[in-house]
């Protein structure tokens, strides 16, 4: 049998990061390695003999890598992508004044401003708006997004969102993975504190909500916000498994503000992933690492709302959980950067730049059930690649706030080209 023939060689690299795992390195780095493409996939990695022993490299177009740190795409597996309008103001303001203050100035604050705004914005605005940031998140090397609904809460918002989040994903190169959260607050049009008014709204969720998302395609996974103040676990337990009834996986955002019994669901239902995780005890970090629950943590969110119990990384990874990062991009918390997140969780939420990497790409991919196609530079694998102008993986988390993308190739096509200087 001849050799398969790639189309596209990078070659030269300083290091080649594969984030596929080996005894001594859990970033699988290759020095001076050599990546083979053809058909938007990965053919081979290694070094240039152990290459060219399973691939044809002649003819195909090359990468010159030289200097340069190539890796696999970043997942960035936690956004709200899709919103009205930014909330800038309220932003600003909160550096010198309390949400009690800015609200007394008639100032909406926090997801109930964000649901007005998005409610008011037609369906072309959110678009618009969706893809100038997928652009930005594109150039800092981000290859596939999850993106959340959520800022709706009534089915024709909601709707509205998630066909957006549809029609994004064939707009552009990057793969958005969407996510139905209609559970992320109550109606405002609604009494939270009265309980038939929360469970007619809940019963909305499940029994027509729900259905008609997953009848039509419209997202893979059903999302909550459980915390106090938002919904119970009870309540948690009840959209999540309605969502499991139609084939929705369930993924919940708790443990943000308290802990109220969300990552004991999480284990149990079990959930995809259990994202925030300010508050999980050591039992419930055990049980998520039994249930192969994946643990989304958000340093870029504890950063913009100068959280006072910042998450902390360590109990969890001894714990045996996988982590995964997320820029959690959304009104209040307006980051589009993988590369400032790994930054953060290293310096702010001691991790080490290997976890944080891994993190930000194979833990990210299995938080979006995507661990077999993307998030490392493996056989077979997408060929969603970055290529860093730094002289050492470190640097990644070492230049803080930099941009150390120079190329990124999504499926097979380079995407991104910064000019050489
Ligand atoms: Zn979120």
């Amino acid at each position: 049998m001849g050799k398969s023939k790639a189309e596209l060689v990078i070659d030269n690299a300083t290091e080649v990061v594969t984030c596929v795992s080996t005894a001594d390195d859990s970033l699988g780095r290759i020095e001076h390695g050599v990546v083979a493409v053809a058909n938007g996939r990965i053919l081979a990695t290694g070094t240039r003999s152990a290459v060219e022993q399973q691939t044809d490299l002649s003819g195909a177009e090359v990468v010159n890598a030289e200097g340069k740190i190539v890796a696999p795409g970043f997942v960035d597996c936690h956004t709200h992508l899709v919103f009205g309008r930014s909330r800038v103001k309220e932003y600003a303001l909160k550096m010198t004044h309390s949400v009690a203050d800015i609200e007394a100035r008639g100032l909406k604050t926090g997801i109930p401003a964000s649901i007005e705004m998005t409610r008011e914005a037609t369906e072309e605005e959110l678009f618009s708006g969706a893809m100038d940031r997928l652009k930005r998140m594109l150039h800092y090397g981000t290859t596939t997004i999850e993106s959340k609904s959520g800022y709706g809460i009534s089915w024709p918002d909601e709707f509205k969102m998630l066909r957006v989040n549809q029609r994004l994903d064939q707009a552009q190169p990057m793969e958005v993975v969407s996510t139905f959260l209609g559970a992320h607050d109550f109606p405002p049009e609604i009494d939270r504190d009265d309980p038939r008014q929360r469970a007619a709204y809940i019963r909305e969720l499940t029994e027509e909500m729900i259905p008609r998302v997953a009848e039509e395609n419209l997202a893979e996974f059903c999302d909550i916000y459980c915390d106090v103040g938002y919904y119970t676990a009870e309540e948690s337990a009840t959209v999540l498994k309605g969502g499991m009834k139609h084939g929705l996986a369930p993924r919940i955002h708790t443990d943000a503000y308290a802990n109220i019994g969300g990552c004991s669901l999480a284990a149990e239902l079990p959930a995809i992933s259990a994202d925030h995780l300010n508050y999980p005890t050591p039992e419930e970090m055990h049980c998520m690492a039994n249930a192969g629950v994946v643990g989304v943590v958000l340093p870029a969110l504890d950063f913009a709302v100068a959280h006072p119990d910042p998450f902390k990384a360590r109990p969890m990874l001894e714990a045996g959980m996988t982590l995964a990062l997320g820029t959690n991009l959304n009104p209040g918390n307006w980051t589009e950067s993988m590369q400032l997140v790994m930054q953060l969780a290293c310096r702010n939420h001691g991790m080490s730049p290997e976890e944080a990497m891994l993190a930000a790409t194979t833990g990210a991919a299995k938080a979006i059930q995507r661990e077999q196609q993307i998030g490392c530079l493996a056989q077979d694998y997408k060929a969603d690649i970055q290529i860093w102008d730094l002289p050492s993986f470190e640097d990644i988390i070492y230049r803080i706030g930099n941009n150390a993308v120079w190329m990124v190739i999504k499926n097979g096509n380079i995407v991104v080209r910064k000019p050489i200087s």
